[in-house]
């Protein structure tokens, strides 16, 4: 039985749903593992997570294909990029076998909550993993706890993907060797300042720059750019201080072996901006984001697209990529993980 939820109008918020799935490291290695009715954590004032921000999570979607299969999107990936995450922050391994269980298994305790096909609305899943032992000299945590929390969204766009307006910040969001390109709470913390700022003056996402050299285009915070050239190219920023999307890597796959299309993944110098046709920005909450307008210090840049709908090119790998998740199109092997 589906919960009663007006799924059409469910917002981009945290609703609690009853299940949850719980794993402790200690004592060096993981326990079994199982699904919890707790939402709350316990836990002792001088936690690691809460002194010095050893935490990482992972952000996928479950949802109900045409034919009425409950299925995940890539979780292989998420798996994989959490173990990378873990790596540079010091903390244990959660195999990714176990995370792609534990993803299963929690969907499915959530079964109730997963949005109808057709309402436009997914479950949201959000692995993590955090320090929870006392840690008062800066060192890693010897134990810590793994999670899986879902919650039910709204469809990203209602009525129709309406262009962004972003501007080039004046803030920084990865140094050269340091932590951009892994999925941690820290880089969302030192961003939070710089995403209030933009909003206080009336834009929707920050355009950071290499943070060395400020000429060279990388990510907003929480989503990576896909650029489109005057002869219909795709091309996005490469550079180790991006994160790794799932949804840029499968958007670019879908443009050159469904679309044809010639794609490029390199360095993006800011000043190449002014001349591509199109710009989206992607991550699994949208998939793609057009936007409209980019402004550098009062400078505009307005992409030919405008400000109405996404660019035709926009439109197709958009239209693809969710043809490919729903189940309308033919997908590449392993990319449509079916949990019953
Ligand atoms: C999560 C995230 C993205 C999007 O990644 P997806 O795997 O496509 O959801 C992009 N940039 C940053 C900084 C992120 O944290």
């Amino acid at each position: 039985m589906k919960k009663n939820i007006d799924w059409e109008n469910l917002g981009f918020g945290y609703i609690q749903t009853e299940k949850r799935y719980v794993s402790n490291f200690k004592d060096g290695a993981w326990d079994e593992g199982c699904i919890t009715e707790d939402a709350n954590i316990v836990m002792n004032e001088c936690a690691g997570v809460l002194q010095y921000a050893q935490t990482i999570f992972e952000g996928m979607k479950a949802y109900t294909t045409e034919d009425g299969h409950i299925v995940v999107f890539r979780p292989d990936l998420n798996a994989q990029r959490m173990l990378d995450s873990a790596a540079r922050l010091e903390m244990p391994q959660f195999p990714a076998d176990r995370f792609v269980d534990a993803v299963e298994q929690v969907v499915k305790a959530n079964e109730a909550y997963v949005p109808p096909y057709g309402s436009g609305a997914t479950l949201y899943i959000r692995p993590y993993m955090f320090g929870i032992n006392p840690v008062i000299g800066v060192k890693p945590a010897d134990e810590y706890q793994f999670r899986i929390f879902t919650t039910p969204v709204g469809p990203y766009f209602k009525g129709g993907a309406k262009p962004l307006t972003i501007c080039v910040s004046d803030f920084d969001r990865a140094a050269p060797h340091g932590t951009g390109h892994i999925k941690a709470g820290l880089n969302y913390a030192m961003s939070l300042h710089a995403i209030v700022t933009a909003h206080a003056n009336g834009f929707d996402e920050n355009m950071y720059l290499d943070s060395a050299t400020r000429t060279k285009v990388e990510e907003t915070g929480g989503a990576n750019f896909l650029f489109v050239t005057k002869d219909n190219k795709i091309v996005t920023p490469k550079s180790h201080t991006i994160l790794p999307s799932i949804t840029r890597r499968s958007l670019m796959h879908v443009a050159e072996h469904y679309l044809g299309l010639e794609v490029e993944e390199r360095e993006v110098f800011f000043d190449e901006v002014k001349d591509f046709a199109e710009c989206g920005l992607c991550g699994t909450a949208a998939v793609i984001s057009p936007v409209g307008k980019i402004v550098d210090h009062g400078k505009e840049i307005c992409m030919p697209s405008g400000m109405e709908k996404m660019g035709p090119i926009t439109q197709k790998l958009y239209d693809t990529l969710t043809g490919i998740q729903m189940g309308h199109l033919e997908a590449p092997e392993g990319w449509i993980h079916v949990i019953e």
